[in-house]
């Protein structure tokens, strides 16, 4: 018995997703038309999406970010999981991937929950901001252009309320981060963002190895 978190088998991966996955249809539908697309691996991984749907209705969230949509589906999951009158302002510069988002998202029924704003995420958070929204985010989640990690997650904490949420993606980058053979700017962001949350006294975190590395951090002042 180990105390360390290991990776799972082949086998022992198909036996948690079949005991853990509770798929809607337009879920897997969705997953499906994302996994023919080049850049698929930028979807996350159903368990993450079920995951934080769960966090989303934990917190009883009402007010969501969403920076970086790609074919909409941690949006979708977000939303499915939000109360009737609960938003999301879902920040992406792609018109061609949100089309995809949109498809589905209206499918879904929880289009009129979603806010799309198609322009750098920095620009769109920092309109939040001088609009007055500082400190009124429930939960935020950050998964899009790497370099630009510390400035998503800097505005993202002034929008969060105290308690508030942010979870970020990709924060063990496939392992990359722990080889000190790689040193491209992605993986150099990323190291760089891990070690920052990690000495953020502003927040509480935790970084789940689930999907590609799921970093959390609760705003406490
Ligand atoms: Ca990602």
């Amino acid at each position: 018995m180990s105390t360390q978190t290991f990776t799972l088998s082949e086998p022992l991966y198909s036996y948690y997703r079949s005991v853990s996955i509770r798929d809607a249809a337009i879920l897997r539908r969705l997953r499906e038309e994302t996994a023919r697309h080049p850049l698929a691996r930028m979807q996350i991984s159903p368990e993450q999406g079920q995951f934080m749907a769960l966090l989303v209705q934990l917190m009883g969230a009402r007010k969501c970010l969403e920076i970086g949509v790609f074919t909409g589906y941690s949006a979708l999951c977000t939303a499915l999981a939000l109360p009737a009158d609960g938003r999301i302002v879902a920040c992406d510069v792609s018109q061609e991937w949100t089309a995809v988002a949109r498809r589905y998202w209206r499918e879904a029924g929880v289009a009129d929950k979603i806010d799309l704003r198609l322009a750098p995420a920095l620009d769109t958070l920092d309109g939040l901001l001088a609009q007055g929204y500082g400190g009124s985010f429930d939960f935020a989640f950050i998964d899009a252009d790497k370099e630009n990690y510390r400035g998503y997650y800097e505005k993202t904490l002034r929008l969060l309320r105290p308690g508030g949420l942010v979870a970020v993606d990709n924060t063990l980058w496939s392992g990359r981060v722990a080889d000190p053979a790689v040193g491209d700017a992605d993986t150099e962001a990323i190291r760089d963002f891990n070690a920052w949350v990690h000495r953020d006294s502003r927040v509480n975190m935790s970084l789940l190895p689930i999907g590609d590395g799921l970093t959390l951090a609760l705003r406490i002042a």
